[in-house]
């Protein structure tokens, strides 16, 4: 699951718009598909330590 940082909506990777359209190479950043904010690709170090720390969620 991507949080938008912008308006807090929770959505799929997939539900997500992916690529920014601008940048003309396959763009890693997801689109809220609500407010179309531009949510930066999510380094995996933080899905890690989303799962050591996201036990009590
Ligand atoms: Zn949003």
């Amino acid at each position: 699951m991507i949080r938008c940082g912008y308006c807090g909506h929770e959505f799929a990777e997939e539900e997500g718009i992916k690529g920014c359209g601008k940048c003309g190479k396959p763009c890693r950043s997801v689109r809220c598909p609500r407010c179309f904010y531009e949510n930066p690709p999510e380094p995996a170090v933080v899905k890690k330590l989303k799962k050591v720390f996201g036990k009590n969620s």
